[in-house]
């Protein structure tokens, strides 16, 4: 038993190619809104489309070097699928006890560079070494409006 809560799927993020064509099928076939657009992170290198879909929030991530954390995990893998799924967590430190306390390590933010919790443009956020089901795990504790006030300028993802 672990005392892990999960309150939300905060969002998936697929490793993608060409994040333009994929937005587009996404437009096309799934009925995202031709509004959205492809943004250019300067700090992790990864250009990523970001809609809601069906409640979930989706994030459509291209690297934009071809040693980028996407572009390296497509060439691994041998296909472009989906990476993480991050996890909303009440309590980041009291979840990654527990998950430490389960056997779980931490695992180096990428774009930070950074092990455990650490701020990010949304939340607290932490990554494990181990994966579920192949599929790599992300923990976020969701800044509440004040906290998002005091961080606001955290530049990410
Ligand atoms: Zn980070």
């Amino acid at each position: 038993m672990s005392d892990i809560k999960v309150t939300q799927v905060k969002h998936m993020a697929f490793a993608v190619n060409d994040v333009d064509a994929t937005l587009t099928t996404y437009k096309r076939l799934l009925g995202v809104s031709p509004d959205v657009e492809v943004t250019e992170f300067a700090k992790s290198r990864n250009r990523v489309a970001v809609f809601d879909l069906g409640g979930v929030e989706y994030q459509l991530s291209q690297s934009m070097d071809p040693d980028g954390r996407f572009a390296t995990w497509i060439r691994e893998r041998g296909g472009e699928g989906l990476h993480h799924i991050c996890y909303a967590v009440d309590d980041i430190d009291a979840a990654l006890a527990e998950a430490q306390a389960q056997g779980a390590t931490l695992k180096e933010c990428s774009a930070c560079k950074v092990t455990g919790s650490h701020v990010h443009p949304e939340g607290w956020v932490a990554f494990l070494e181990q994966d579920a089901g192949g599929i790599e795990i992300e923990f976020m504790q969701v800044y509440t409006a004040e906290q998002l006030e005091q961080y606001k300028n955290v530049k990410g993802i």
